[in-house]
């Protein structure tokens, strides 16, 4: 197995919040190139691509993920080989020492190192580490104010079912969405499906709120937040695609849940291989609750992420990211179930209520007999 084209190109392009046009204009091609899509973008630059074939009886379905990841941004110069950046993104302050950085400036990577801390967030209300806000920077050569910076870790590669990136949160979910429409397009599918690619996730989901209250989404439209999130004790890397019953901040309303694991149990029992979890997320918080906040029903489906946000804590250090590759293959598959299912959202996972209906008859005459 090889690692998808679609991964191997996000994973290798420069990103961080507000500074992430090398994967919008990537986006804006690929998915520009697909017959059926219409592309635009909303006020505040996020991408929105709708691919629509057929009459629709059942209201589309939108898909969210953001282009961003947690990284740095060029402010200035302070001498010839000093850079002061910004750090944008939730990663803790001892992983910074000494630590190895690359800088975009338009043609290719400038290398460096950070020197100090020179500024962090007080820490967060809720509890937990204040966060890095801006940085020294040793580097090799100019760097532009405005450029893009990233740990400097290697290009993408994929060990066994492993795939490991600079940048999985949340390139994966995003190219995992590229996916969906390239297959739409090429079984020429009769359906309805938005996908938004938001830009600034990594602040507090700026982007999706943006979007929310531009209503790039028209309201009536069931939003699906695309992510990868912390892989927890009960919620392995390898164990399947996850269907999110809620995260940090939020449990997501049960209808839209429901929907999809109806239709990820329909597909667990037509297609060999295809697995699926249904868990609480609360590693993190994600773009579902800046559409739930403007009024939208939302919900979430993501990937268990190794190395969240680049902190590999048993080597306290650093690292790539990783998810499985058999993972996102089967995220692919229950996107595609999700647009084509002909029931619809309304419908939802009835198994529960028919085992308890059924069991209730079973013991329904004893009940009543009060032995
Ligand atoms: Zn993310």
């Amino acid at each position: 197995m090889a690692l998808p084209r679609i991964l191997k190109d996000l994973f290798t392009l420069p990103t961080a919040s507000f500074r992430e046009s090398a994967v919008l204009d990537y986006l804006a091609d690929a998915c520009g190139k697909l017959v059926g899509v219409q592309l635009k973008y909303d006020r505040y630059g996020n991408l929105l691509a709708h691919y629509r074939r057929g009459s629709q009886k059942i209201p589309p379905l939108a898909f969210v993920a953001h282009t961003d990841h947690p990284g740095f941004v060029a402010l200035e110069m302070v001498d010839n080989h000093t850079l002061r950046a910004a750090f944008r993104g939730g990663v803790r302050p001892e992983f910074f020492a000494d630590a190895k950085v690359r800088l975009f400036d338009g043609a290719g990577w400038i290398k460096g190192r950070v020197l100090e801390i020179t500024q962090q967030s007080p820490p967060p209300a809720g509890g937990g580490p204040s966060r890095p806000e801006e940085v020294l920077v040793r580097v090799r050569g100019t760097v532009e104010p405005g450029a893009p910076g990233m740990w400097d870790l290697p290009d993408p590669v994929l060990r066994g079912d492993r795939v490991l990136a600079r940048d999985c949160d949340d390139l994966a979910g995003v190219g995992a969405m590229v996916t969906l429409l390239q297959r739409l397009v090429r079984k020429h599918a009769r359906g309805e499906v938005y996908c938004l690619f938001t830009r600034a996730e990594e602040l507090g989901f700026i982007g999706a709120l943006g979007a929310a209250r531009a209503e790039t989404l028209p309201k009536h439209m069931r939003v699906i937040s695309v992510e990868t999130s912390s892989a927890l004790p009960h919620a392995p890397i390898g164990g399947g695609v996850i269907i999110r019953v809620g995260d940090r901040s939020a449990v997501y309303p049960p209808e839209l849940t429901s929907f999809c694991l109806r239709v990820a149990q329909q597909l667990a029992k037509r297609r060999r291989g295809f697995a699926f979890q249904r868990k609480l997320m609360d590693g993190g918080a994600c773009e579902a609750n800046a559409f739930l906040a403007h009024g939208y029903t939302a919900t979430g489906i993501c990937l268990a992420l190794g190395n969240y946000h680049n902190m590999d804590i048993a080597r306290r250090k650093i690292g790539s990211e990783y998810v499985s590759l058999r993972d996102w293959q089967g995220m692919v598959n229950l996107f595609e179930a999700l647009v084509l299912d002909e029931q619809g959202p309304d419908v939802g996972d009835t198994s529960l209520a028919e085992r308890l209906d059924k069991l209730f008859k079973k013991y329904e005459t004893q009940l009543e007999a009060r032995e």
